[in-house]
């Protein structure tokens, strides 16, 4: 089976991919993952790829398209696998369809793990540092046992500026613009299938397993 997995930050799309893999099978292709493993072994497509990100661009839509296509022909993914990570506009959905149709596959569902942006929030702006020793802490899943203060030093905590609510509001907004338009298109396509996120993460997989049967 080939499936598609996509989800906002914070929605547990990585842990989830993960688990998703193992109980099914099938090969997980992370195209972060591809990125980093294709600059540090320096393929062509890597150097490529590197060019781009040195000079703070993103990296363009043939240069990804041209990685995923070599990772898709081999041979581990014949079993079926997971994209995660890519495609990220309609664009790349497209040229991504084209690939796979020249190949003779198809995708045969879309994972969309949806959490309530509320809850995003709560979860992407919970994380407090200590200032003194730099342990990494969550008020909802990781408190300190005394309010702002470190375990294990006893230091102040504090939020990272990365971590406020107008720069995480701002990463939630640039992802929904982003997708909306994907979740469009493969709705059209009647491969869709959206995932409650906000769950146990026994039970998210065990929609998303039910979901793509
Ligand atoms: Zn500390």
């Amino acid at each position: 089976m080939n499936l598609l997995i996509m989800g906002p930050p914070g929605a547990g799309k990585g842990t989830q991919a993960e688990v998703l893999v193992k109980e099914m099978a099938i090969t997980h292709i992370s195209t972060g993952d591809m990125f980093r493993a294709a600059i540090k072994e320096g393929t062509e497509m890597g150097k490529k790829a590197k060019e781009f990100m040195d000079q703070g661009k993103l990296v363009p839509d043939e240069v990804v398209i041209g990685m995923v296509k070599d990772r898709l022909s081999q041979p581990d993914c014949a079993k079926g696998f997971l994209l995660d990570g890519f495609p990220r506009t309609v664009d790349q959905a497209k040229a991504l369809d084209e690939t796979l149709s020249a190949m003779g596959i198809k995708i045969d569902s879309v994972i969309n793990v949806e959490v309530a942006r509320e809850k995003l929030m709560a979860r992407l702006t919970g994380r407090r540092v200590c200032r003194n020793c730099g342990a990494s802490y969550h008020v909802i899943f990781n408190p300190t046992k005394e309010a702002d203060k470190c375990n294990s030093c006893g230091g102040e905590t504090y939020q990272r500026s990365d971590d406020n609510e107008e720069t995480v509001g701002n990463r939630l907004d640039v992802y929904e613009a982003q997708t909306q338009p994907l979740i469009d298109y493969y709705g059209k396509q009647g491969l869709l299938k959206n995932i409650d996120g906000d769950q146990d993460i026994k039970k998210v997989l065990a929609d998303i397993l039910a979901a793509v049967k």
